[in-house]
């Protein structure tokens, strides 16, 4: 019974998270690189334990083509994918999922951070640059 609550509460979360306001807008400059270091070293903020891990791959069976890979110093769930090759190249490039072709998402609820030597560089605007584009 347990179990089948967490799935639903799982579920619940998940959908909900499609309407948190995203409230703030980065610039990204630069291009891919195509190093893989995004498809070998990843997380999900939302996900701390196997157990929901498992979960979200029940429910969106794309994400079955991860695998946890380890956990950071913070304990963090690191997630890797099957489909890269070893030379950093997405395996299913033209099909690969919406996420991939999004990242790095221009729309997210705190700072971003690219993995070192990643092609791409987030803007990160302060306030005043906020001000003076309403000037
Ligand atoms: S880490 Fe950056 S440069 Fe490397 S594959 Fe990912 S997006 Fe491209
Ligand atoms: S599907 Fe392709 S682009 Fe997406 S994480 Fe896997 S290897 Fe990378």
């Amino acid at each position: 019974m347990a179990n089948i609550l967490d799935k639903i509460t799982s579920v619940i979360n998940e959908i909900r998270s499609w309407f948190v306001p995203e409230k703030m807008r980065y610039e990204i400059t630069g291009k891919c690189k195509m190093c893989g270091k995004c498809c070998n070293y990843m997380y999900s903020y939302d996900t701390y334990t196997e157990k929901e891990f498992k979960i979200m791959q029940f429910f969106f069976p794309t994400y079955r083509r991860f695998y946890i890979k380890g956990r950071d110093e913070a304990g963090n769930l690191i997630f890797a994918c099957k489909l890269v090759t070893p030379d950093g190249k997405c395996s299913v490039y033209k099909k690969r999922p919406r996420m991939c072709r999004k990242y790095p998402a221009r729309w997210i609820g705190y700072p971003g951070k690219l993995h070192d030597g990643c092609g791409y560089k987030v803007n990160i605007k302060t306030f005043d640059d906020y001000i003076k584009k309403g000037s």
